[in-house]
């Protein structure tokens, strides 16, 4: 069983902190998507479990022995951990920080910390200071009606805090954990859109996902390859959008404008050992767009490795790792060595 075998270690790095994270690149690999996971499963059947956190539908699938009491811990940690971060709800932890309250939840000041960390890193791109922004155009959680706020609503709008761009990978992890205390020995975690795979398949062979087409949802951009324990995170200017007088709005902002972020990205695919970044960097790697994403990927190689798969709005795919592009498709695909 190779679940909880690579820890993450942090590392400070020229007065900052970054986390290192010990990744295994060759035969890494990763995909996204859900909707083929049926053929994942090797001989033995997996226990499956669906619950809905986070606003999202996510389905879990578990082999060992004790996946039953795995999957009931692993739905109630989910649940708490929306509890957690849910920025709209009285009494979430990230309700309490943003109304002031004292001492700030001990869990909490960690995640605040590391979304700190992984802003600096990004360059700002990651910022999980953009709650009153995300709100004005109603992209926050219980926030109102969608539409477009005035430049000065935007301009003045204050910081608060929202973990939304991190709240699934962190899941992921902690799901993950829970699971390797129960000797789980393999599962794929798909938590809408995310997948979070942790140890072996029974047969022993290679865990295979399909990444879905951002612009087909019922289709498949082409599938990978990967060893347990990574999380593979998408982030698309697709999921979550309004529209008003013809022009699409979506719900990723670039901190520096606040409003949506116009890279040439429909979608950003990262593949990492560590759930919060690859979710964080997805995310970011969206407002950077391909040149920038893979800028930011040489910069923390080293420090923080991960893959990349990026679909451009030109319909080109960008990969940096093992890819197998499906036959026939529409997009055009380029692998970066
Ligand atoms: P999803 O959670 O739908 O998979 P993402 O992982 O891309 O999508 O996260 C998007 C969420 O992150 C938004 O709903 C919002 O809460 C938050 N967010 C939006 N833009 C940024 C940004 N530039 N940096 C950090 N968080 C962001
Ligand atoms: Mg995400």
């Amino acid at each position: 069983m190779r679940c909880c075998r690579r820890a993450f270690l942090a590392l400070a790095k020229g007065g900052g902190c970054l986390y290192t994270v010990p990744m295994k690149k060759t035969g890494l690999v990763l995909l996204l998507l859900v909707f083929s996971l049926s053929g994942c499963v090797g001989d033995a059947a997996p226990v499956r479990r669906t619950v809905f956190a986070m606003d999202t539908v996510m389905n879990l699938s578990v082999y060992g022995a004790d996946a039953d009491h795995a999957l009931a811990a692993a739905e109630a940690e989910l649940h708490r951990l929306d509890t957690l971060l849910a920025r709209g709800t009285a009494d979430s932890a990230v309700y309490a920080y943003n109304h002031g309250e004292t001492p700030v939840d001990a869990e909490l000041a960690e995640l605040i910390a590391q979304a700190d960390t992984i802003a600096a890193a990004t360059g700002g791109a990651f910022d999980p200071y953009l709650g009153a922004a995300l709100d004005l155009w109603g992209f926050g959680s219980g926030a109102g009606e969608r539409r477009v706020p005035a430049s000065s609503e935007l301009a003045t709008a204050p910081l608060l805090l929202d973990l939304g761009g991190i709240a699934k990978g962190l899941a992921g992890e902690r799901v993950r954990a829970l699971l390797c205390a129960y000797r789980v020995s393999g599962a794929v975690l798909d938590l809408g859109g995310d997948v979070a795979v942790l140890g072996d398949k029974p047969d022993g062979s290679l865990w295979r996902v399909a990444l879905r087409d951002p612009a087909n949802k019922s289709d498949y951009l082409g599938t990978l390859e990967t060893e347990g324990d990574v999380y593979i995170a998408t982030s698309g200017v697709y999921e979550r959008y309004f529209e008003e007088n013809g022009v699409r709005y979506h719900h990723i902002l670039d901190p520096k404008t606040r409003r949506p972020a116009e890279s040439d990205l429909v979608s950003a695919t990262v593949v990492c050992e560590s759930g919060v970044w690859a979710d964080a960097l997805a995310t970011a790697c969206c407002v950077l767009g391909t040149d920038g994403a893979l800028a930011l990927r040489e910069r923390l190689a080293g420090d923080v490795d991960f893959d990349l798969i990026l679909v451009t709005d030109d319909s080109l795919v960008w990969y940096t790792t093992d890819f197998e592009p499906k036959q026939g498709s529409p997009y055009r695909y380029e692998h970066i060595s």
